[in-house]
């Protein structure tokens, strides 16, 4: 088993009474704090269950996967780490159950246990103790962040909870500080919030040996000073390390929020650290976009397959935030299930005044509706962005109404397809590789053409995106694509992969095979996003 490695810092972060806590959030404002203070910081998720990544996970049951620089399919969490502290993680910011059991069973085939019974204490917990530990390894981060997916409670999450415990033997006092969150409900009748679900929750960690050092409750209301003090008294840890965090105005405010409760020193004391200055100047700045009275306001319809939660598109939703506080504008974002779309609603369902984001996706469902909206706005030039499977369905719809090329599709609907105008990658082909993370991952390179609606939006020849994708615009298709309007304005010059679609003739009718949605901060929003913002609100004022 490793033992104590560098002189990082852990802070675990756990969570209780319910899952959707809102502990990335919590994990993701502390390490924001941190590294306000230039502290270099980590963060880890790690998830319970059994999947070895959420990439096989349907997103309306699990919410987004966010892709990594170096392509990595993660929890949603990551994206919230990433856009909060601009750090750029990686593969090993996410562990679940199944990357961990099914590296211990390997070992266990490969005959390294040399002959002992392989049990869930010591051998499965040593391995997420190696798991969280070998990840700080030779790194020189003064802080990493672990959150723990789940509730304490859950069965599954035992031998993590038994992991954090021996981590806090393992190393120094000093470098290990728990934070468990908890969520207080408020019972409308009586008009009170209530602790018993905290206490309960405190004390099944306790029992697994476990005695948090900082609580935060969460709750949907303010939380009177006597009700902290009464949670730290059953909880049995010091009153000013019970922390209130009440729902707040956006994720944004929350770091601040809990500077206002001096965490930072708190947490500084409790790791025996003289408290640097912190710089807090560009956060400040996002929270006055965000306070700031926008007048203006546009509207933004997604189209999409799940449209019942917006934790399926959560890094779009927030792309588009950052760039209505960079444009000075209110965004209403619509969700639209392109399944209730039809040739009649379309024009109620997209008003010219609108701007159009078609997401990715996989599977052919909803698919029709999607190339309706496309119809739609590239002949009433209306602004719309496609992204990867939203530019794939820009290049079916442009072959099928523009080139009549009739039943055009991409393979992935259309197997036999006469015309495949967006084809399978030979090397992500699942068939033959198999289904999880087969796909094309991660950060790719984009030549951008100079006079091209993408190099003005990026305003540079070449960027760096990330991809999570399997099929690919046909190359076959590009000359009598580009014949007719439809330019290939960003290639991939390794592999000659087509990266971005414009149609010049329109103000904004753009597809990328990339997802630059992950790309996105609140105080550098990506360029494509902001500039169908920017169109639309220009647009919206020449109407008035
Ligand atoms: N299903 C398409 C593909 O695999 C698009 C994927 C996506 O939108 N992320 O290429």
């Amino acid at each position: 088993m490793k033992t104590a490695t560098n002189k990082t810092k852990f802070i675990f972060v756990t969570g209780g009474v319910v899952s959707s806590l809102g502990k990335g959030t919590i994990a993701a404002s502390i390490a924001r704090l941190l590294k306000n203070s230039k502290n270099k910081v980590f963060l880890q998720k790690i998830d319970p269950y059994l999947n070895v990544d959420p990439g096989t996970i349907s997103p309306a049951q699990h919410g987004e996967v966010f892709v990594t620089q170096d392509g990595a399919e993660t929890d949603l969490d990551i994206g919230h780490y990433e856009r909060m502290t601009n750090v750029e993680l990686n593969k090993y910011s996410n562990i679940t159950a199944g990357k961990i059991y099914s590296r211990l069973i390997e070992d266990e085939r490969q005959g390294k246990f040399l002959g002992q019974t392989v049990q869930v204490i010591p051998h499965l917990s040593s391995s997420i103790v190696n798991a969280i530990l070998g990840t700080v390894e030779k790194k020189d981060y003064d802080y990493m962040i672990v959150e723990i997916g789940g509730t304490v409670g859950d069965i599954e999450l035992d031998p993590f909870i038994e992991a954090l415990r021996e981590i806090g033997l393992l190393l120094d006092k000093k470098q290990v500080l728990y934070i468990h969150t908890v969520l207080l409900p408020y019972l409308p009748i009586t008009k009170e919030l209530k602790t018993k679900p905290a206490q309960h929750s405190t004390r099944t960690l306790n029992q697994q040996g476990i005695h948090p050092n900082f609580i935060m409750c969460r709750s949907s209301v303010p939380i009177e000073k006597e009700l902290l003090s009464k949670i730290a008294f059953f909880c049995n840890i010091k009153k000013e390390n019970v922390f209130a965090c009440e729902d707040a105005k956006s994720i944004y405010h929350v770091p601040l929020f809990l500077e206002n409760q001096d965490i930072m020193l708190k947490i500084y004391n409790h790791f025996k650290v003289r408290k640097p200055v912190a710089e807090f100047k560009d956060f400040n700045n996002i929270i006055s976009f965000i306070d700031n009275d926008k007048t203006k306001k546009i509207k933004i319809v997604l189209v999409g397959k799940y449209t019942e939660s917006s934790d399926t598109y959560l890094s779009i939703c927030e792309s588009i935030k950052h760039s209505g506080f960079a444009a000075e504008v209110n965004v209403e974002l619509k969700m639209v299930n392109s399944d209730s779309i039809n040739e009649e609603n379309i024009g109620e369902i997209i008003s010219s005044h609108y701007g159009v984001i078609i997401p990715g996706g996989f599977g052919d469902r909803g698919i029709d509706g999607k190339i309706i909206a496309i119809k739609h706005c590239r002949e009433n030039n209306i602004p719309i962005l496609g992204i990867c499977l939203g530019m794939q369905l820009m290049a079916v719809e442009f072959a099928r109404n523009v080139l009549n090329l009739k039943n055009a599709n991409s393979t992935e609907f259309d197997a036999h397809t006469q015309y495949p105008i967006i084809n399978i990658l030979e090397e992500c082909d699942d068939k033959k590789v198999g289904h999880g993370g087969t796909l094309r991952l991660g950060n790719f390179n984009c030549e951008i053409k100079s006079d091209t609606q993408a190099f003005k939006i990026y305003n540079n020849n070449n960027i760096t995106e990330r991809h999570r994708h399997r099929y690919e615009f046909n190359n076959d298709f590009r000359e009598q694509f580009e014949d007719n309007g439809l330019v290939c304005s960003g290639i991939n010059t390794e592999n000659q992969l087509v990266e971005i679609l414009e149609l010049p003739k329109n103000n904004f009718f753009i597809g990328c095979q990339f997802h630059p949605e992950f790309k996105s901060r609140p105080n550098t929003p990506s360029p494509l996003f902001y500039g169908l913002i920017e169109i639309v609100k220009k647009q919206n004022h020449l109407k008035e």
